[in-house]
Formats: structure tokens, C-alpha cells, sequence
């Protein structure tokens, strides 16, 4: 029978009668169940091409999937053509011009072991699992984002098929408008086929978490708004309130206890880390686990607890900052999450994230300090109620507290107002972006800019 790593080899157009048709269909987010018409697995720009020729002639709504992680399942569409890049995966890097070349189905996981090789790195997200794709045209916030900015402000150029079928390159020089609303604007302006990204000198860092029980968050969560701010770009360390994963590392006495915990990634020195980490420790953590490890070994760190097929609700906000009223909240509802994997994270987007304008990319969010995520997750079905109410509830609890607008990467399905408000003061400059590059909405599943 044929595979889909057949397919990604051999291209072709996965349909309803092929039996791996359900194998095909499937995204990241077991929540998410649609039947699209085809499912075209795509080698190059010219596999695209054709794709996007099979849809206008048919009709069919096009799907664009690079990881397929997108919460709402932006990557698979009812009845619609599904132009999945999984088969683009190559890698180039140039490590004496620090630069990588990804293509547009490239993983986490593989860009970080292919620049890891050189000792090299460019901020991205937490788990290996995700997409360059949808992570970095969304903006990409990670690790080393207080140090090095957002994934976008990375980006040196991106090879793009277009709605209407030519390949382009954005940079700088060349289509700088659609450069700019690459950065940031999502899947809205066409299909990247590769992307190129600046690279940094990163090998090991200290990292992993430290934990407390569920009891203290408001005391934890207290500090590490005060502190976190103030500290060196060197240290990165993102918030979670939790249930501590039954399997090892975590210590057996915590297992399935509630907890918040902060993860840290120390890129200085590692003979310095302890110095940088010593006002987490008077802190007196129940478990430290940090210590040493290759960079894209930290990054690894928790796909084995989030596969593939699980349950996901999601919700998404940004913040100035964190006041004793929403903290009080995160300690509630971390007390009530409903199942073990159900999570709220809260990441840093300081350092150089301000670095760059508000206009200067379509990101507009430069003077928040956190984008927080709220997830509801669960491998049982029959959960989904539970989790999509206790992330919807926990959501309205702190949402007043925020600026108003989430990270797109973070959010579902959730209409029109929620967009426009994520991209603030850029959205009338995307939307003239989009009447230009893609004035008939091709590529609308996504959070949608209108064309004007
Ligand atoms: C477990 C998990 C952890 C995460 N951690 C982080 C994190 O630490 N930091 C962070 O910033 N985000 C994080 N995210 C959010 C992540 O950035 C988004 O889910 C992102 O959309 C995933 O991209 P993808 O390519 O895997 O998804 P897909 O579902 O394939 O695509 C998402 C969107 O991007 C579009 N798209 C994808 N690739 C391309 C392409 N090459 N050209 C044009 N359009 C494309 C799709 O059409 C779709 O609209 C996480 C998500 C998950 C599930």
C-alpha cells in the first residue's frame, strides 16, 4: 500500500477513494476532521503551480499545510484542494555566512539539526514538531527570541509562489511590500517555497525547568513578571502552569501534580548560567532540572509528550504586562485545568523583539512583553468539551488585562474583529498588500486578510 512517505517522494494527488486518503487528511490537532476534495503533495514551485491550476479550474478553496500544527487545522479544508509542502524539506546552510536555506515544509527539527551541526542557530519555536511555515509567517517566538528577535526579523528573503502562479522572490530589495507582510501577515499572500534565514553562533546552553507546586504560582508568577524584564538577554525563560508529566525526567513524587514551572534557556557562557540562574534558586524550587545540553537537544525536549493526534483548544493573548489581578487568575485556573496536558504558557517578546518598529514588519506588536497561550489538550475525544470550556473560560478571565490582541500563531478560528485587532495599526497596509498580490482570496484559510 502506498504511504505518505511514498508520496512525498514520488509527488502525486491523494484522493477520497485512495486508501490513504485518512492517513492524508490528518493535521496536528485530532479536533480538526475535514474531507477536502484533494490532497496534492508538492516537490517543487511547478508541483504547486499545477496544484493551484487544479483548483481555479474546479473551483476548490485551496488549503496551504507546511507542519499542519495550526490550532484551527488551517491546513486542511472541506472539500478543497490541500497543497501540502511536506515533501520540501531540504536544508542549506552556509555556515560561513551564517545563513540557512529552508524550504517551505522544512520542520523545526530538521532546521535545528542542520544548523545545530555548525553551531548555529535563528529563533523559532519550542517544539520540534512545527512547521517553519506557518511558524515563521506568523512571526516565531522562542528560545532565543530575547536575544535575537522574532523568526521574521531573521528573515532575509523567501521564494513565493503567487495566487496567479509566478514565483517571485521578497526581500528587501525585491517586492518589499510583500516582504513586509510576509512578516508577520501569515499564509495570505502566497506560498513560500523556501525561506532564508540569518543564523547566530548558538551550541550549548543551559536549560530545562524549574518547578514549584501549583500552590505557589502566584507567588512564581509574581516574580517572574518583576524579574524576567530586567534580566539579561542571555536568559530566556517562559512561564507554565501545569500537571507534571508522569515519565522521567520529572521526579516520581510530582507525577500528575499540578505545578507551574519555568523552562530557561541560558545562551551565555555556560560557567555563567549559575550566577544568571541564582535568583531562581533562593526561589527554592521544588525540582531544578537544568543543566546542560546542545541547543537543538532542548528543543526536542517535550515533542515526545505532544504527539501527533491529540486534542487541541486554543486561545491567545499579548501583554504589556501582568497585573496581581490577572495573576490571581492564572492561579485559579491553573488549579482547574481539566486534564493533565492542558497548559497556559506565558513567552517573553522583549530584548530584541522592541528592537524593530512597529512598521517596520507586519508584526505590530512591539511594545508587549508576553504572548500567553492558553491550551486545552487531550488524546481523548470525549474530552474536547472540557477542555475547549476551561480554555475559553480561563481566556475571558485574563483577557482584560491584555493589549487587546493575540499572536495569530495562537488563536482559533475566531472571526474577523479578533484579526484585525491582532494586526493593529498594519492592517489597512496588509489588506492593500493582499488586493495586490492576491485580489481574489485564494489563499484565505488562514487568519484572513480581506483584499481591499
Ligand atoms: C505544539 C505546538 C507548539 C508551538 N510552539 C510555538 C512556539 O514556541 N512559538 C511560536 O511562535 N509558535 C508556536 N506554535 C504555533 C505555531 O507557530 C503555529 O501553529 C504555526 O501555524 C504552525 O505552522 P505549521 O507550518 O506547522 O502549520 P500549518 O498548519 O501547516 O500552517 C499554518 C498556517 O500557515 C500557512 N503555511 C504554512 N506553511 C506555509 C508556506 N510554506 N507558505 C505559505 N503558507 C504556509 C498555512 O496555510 C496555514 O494558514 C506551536 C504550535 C504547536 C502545535
Amino acid at each position: 500500500m502506498t504511504t505518505i512517505s511514498d508520496r512525498r517522494t514520488a509527488g502525486g494527488v491523494v484522493r477520497a477513494s485512495d486508501p490513504d486518503y485518512d492517513d492524508a487528511r490528518r493535521v496536528y490537532n485530532a479536533m480538526i476532521d475535514r474531507r477536502p476534495a484533494a490532497i496534492a503533495y508538492c516537490r517543487n514551485s511547478v508541483d504547486i503551480q499545477d496544484a493551484l491550476a487544479e483548483a481555479r479550474r474546479n473551483g476548490l478553496a485551496v488549503a496551504v499545510r507546511g507542519g499542519g500544527h495550526s490550532g484551527p487545522g488551517f491546513g486542511v479544508v472541506d472539500d478543497g484542494m490541500v497543497i501540502d509542502l511536506s515533501p520540501m524539506s531540504a536544508i542549506d546552510v552556509d555556515a560561513d555566512a551564517r545563513i540557512a536555506r529552508a524550504q517551505g515544509g522544512v520542520t523545526l527539527h530538521e532546521l535545528d539539526a542542520a544548523t545545530g551541526a555548525h553551531g548555529l542557530a535563528t529563533p523559532a519555536g519550542v517544539v520540534g514538531s512545527t512547521g517553519v511555515g506557518g511558524l515563521t509567517l506568523g512571526g516565531g517566538h522562542g528560545y532565543l527570541s530575547r536575544k535575537y528577535g522574532l523568526t521574521i526579523d531573521n528573515l532575509l528573503s523567501a521564494e513565493v509562489v503567487l495566487a496567479d502562479g509566478r514565483v517571485v522572490t521578497a526581500s528587501e530589495d525585491e517586492h518589499p511590500d510583500l516582504f513586509w507582510a510576509i512578516r508577520g501577515g501569515g499564509g495570505n499572500f502566497g506560498i513560500v517555497t523556501s525561506f532564508t534565514l540569518r543564523l547566530h553562533p548558538v551550541s550549548t546552553v543551559v536549560c530545562g525547568p524549574t518547578a514549584w507546586p501549583a500552590a505557589a504560582t502566584g507567588d512564581v508568577l509574581r516574580w517572574y513578571r518583576d524579574f524576567l524584564p530586567a534580566a539579561p538577554e542571555d536568559l530566556y525563560g517562559f512561564f507554565v502552569t501545569m500537571t507534571v508529566p508522569p515519565v522521567a525526567p520529572f521526579p516520581e513524587p510530582f507525577h500528575l501534580h499540578k505545578a507551574c514551572a519555568i523552562v530557561w534557556c541560558y545562551t551565555g557562557d555556560p560557567a555563567d548560567a549559575g550566577d544568571a540562574l541564582a535568583p531562581v534558586r533562593e526561589l527554592s524550587p521544588a525540582w531544578d532540572g537544568t543543566g546542560e545540553a546542545p541547543y537543538p537537544a532542548l528543543q526536542g525536549m517535550f515533542d515526545g509528550l505532544l504527539p501527533t493526534g491529540l486534542q487541541w483548544y486554543w486561545r491567545g493573548d499579548l501583554f504589556r504586562e501582568i497585573p496581581d489581578a490577572a495573576i490571581d487568575q492564572h492561579a485559579r485556573f491553573g488549579e482547574l485545568a481539566p486534564t493533565p496536558l492542558s497548559q497556559m504558557h506565558i513567552y517573553p517578546v522583549d530584548g530584541a523583539v522592541h528592537r524593530v518598529g512597529t512598521q517596520d514588519t507586519a508584526w505590530a506588536h512591539r511594545d508587549v512583553n508576553f504572548s500567553q497561550v492558553i491550551v486545552g489538550v487531550d488524546p481523548d475525544p470525549a474530552n474536547a468539551p472540557a477542555i475547549s470550556t476551561w480554555t475559553k473560560d480561563y481566556h475571558d478571565a485574563v483577557h482584560p488585562y491584555s493589549a487587546g490582541a493575540a499572536y495569530v500563531n495562537f488563536m482559533m478560528d475566531e472571526g474577523q474583529d479578533r484579526v484585525r485587532a491582532s494586526y493593529g495599526a498594519n492592517y489597512d497596509r496588509l489588506a492593500a498588500v493582499k488586493g495586490e498580490y492576491d485580489p481574489d482570496n485564494t489563499f484565505r484559510c488562514n487568519q484572513n486578510i480581506r483584499p481591499a
